[in-house]
């Protein structure tokens, strides 16, 4: 049963230098065909009501006023009661008339973009707002009543020191916000760090890092619930957890993929051909070694792992026998464990998940 949606929107009001999502300049004249374009797709699913909602992007917040409530009002009929339905915004368009509007088709958990703290890192990835613009927006957000928020953070800048890591952490922890998204910066080609022939942090520099921030995050009474995510009890992303789970979802928008009926899906990129209704580039039913690859690819990105029951459910054989062999040499590895009925990766093998993946497929 598909159970989720993903609704792209992918207009930013300026490029940032490290970005490789599916993003293209705002403009006023394809952003009204655009939305028209998205609640024909959305027509074309005949999505009835789901779990949980999520408007990414892109910034949704940097549509006009009049579109964005548009594009509420195309999601919100979709939502269950009691579902979860996260808007991601940026901290400099995340204005009092976008809270109310959310407020008012909603929306419940907001993921906001606030990467750094610091100004050197913060200019260097283009960023076009301070920590003091993220503070406020963050304190706008619980004023209009939103308790369920959560910050992205970026690490593994170029040249950024553990210093530098550790201000930005104790800066996040100062915005007291139930969730924590942390991402290791890679270099795609096509992004402005690539033109500029940035390169990525060394591998044991980034992992260095990443052990800074599972410390710190878990000191601070977060738990890692997945490889890049942290939060307070209760306060997991229901939306994510779909992925995560190798559950079904409908993504709609220029270059969202999505999963239905077993059919994993990418849209094209190519904003033209979206607004000609061309929407899917491409397409993959999934059975067999790819199900399970999935399944391990998601799962094992969890710190609970999966549940033998529910993989025995989903696949009718269980993962024991078969996976014996390669579950000794892992958990003699310290890589991967078993208890309590579920297969999980340790605190290394997160850190190793390639190695683990690549055992197992
Ligand atoms: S990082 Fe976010 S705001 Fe920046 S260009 Fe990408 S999608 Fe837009």
């Amino acid at each position: 049963m598909t159970d989720a949606l993903y609704l792209h929107i992918p207009f930013c009001a300026h490029l940032c230098a490290y970005c490789d999502f599916c993003k293209v300049l705002f403009d006023e004249k394809w952003a009204f065909s655009y939305v028209q374009a998205l609640k024909d797709e959305t027509a074309s699913y005949g999505i009835g009501k789901v779990r949980t909602v999520y408007l990414g992007g892109g910034t949704p917040t940097a549509l006009p006023d009049e579109l964005f409530a548009e594009v509420l009002s195309l999601a919100a009929p979709h939502l269950r009661a009691g579902g979860e339905f996260t808007v991601e915004a940026n901290p400099e368009n995340l204005s009092e008339g976008k809270l109310r509007l959310m407020r008012r088709y909603g929306v419940n958990r907001l993921s906001l973009g606030v990467e750094s703290a610091s100004p050197r890192l913060l200019e260097l990835m283009g960023r076009h707002h301070t920590f003091a613009e993220a503070q406020a927006a963050v304190a706008r957000a619980k004023k209009a009543g939103f308790a369920n928020l959560s910050c992205d953070l970026i690490y593994a800048l170029p040249k950024e020191t553990l210093a530098e890591l550790q201000t930005d952490l104790e800066a996040l922890l100062s915005l007291r916000v139930p969730h924590l998204s942390t991402y290791c910066l890679s270099v795609n080609p096509g992004t402005l760090f690539a033109r500029e022939g940035r390169h990525e942090m060394e591998q044991s520099r980034a992992a260095g890092q990443y052990e800074r921030i599972l410390r710190t995050l878990r000191q601070a009474g977060y738990d890692r619930y997945e490889v890049s995510n942290f939060a307070w009890k209760g306060y997991e992303s229901r939306h994510n957890l779909v992925y995560w789970h190798d559950e079904e979802y409908y993504g709609v928008g220029l270059g969202a993929s999505g999963y239905v009926n077993g059919v994993r899906y990418e849209n094209t990129r190519n904003l033209q051909k979206y607004l000609r209704h061309n929407w899917v580039a491409s397409q993959e039913t999934v059975r067999g070694a790819s199900a399970l690859e999935y399944y391990f690819l998601t799962n094992l990105r969890l710190e609970r792992g999966f549940d033998l029951a529910s993989f025995e459910r989903k696949f009718g054989f269980s993962f024991f026998p078969r996976y014996q062999g390669v579950f000794a040499g892992l958990s003699g590895q310290g890589l991967l464990r078993k208890e309590n009925g579920r297969v999980f990766c340790s605190d290394k093998g997160i850190m190793l998940l390639d190695r683990v993946l690549l055992a197992l497929y």
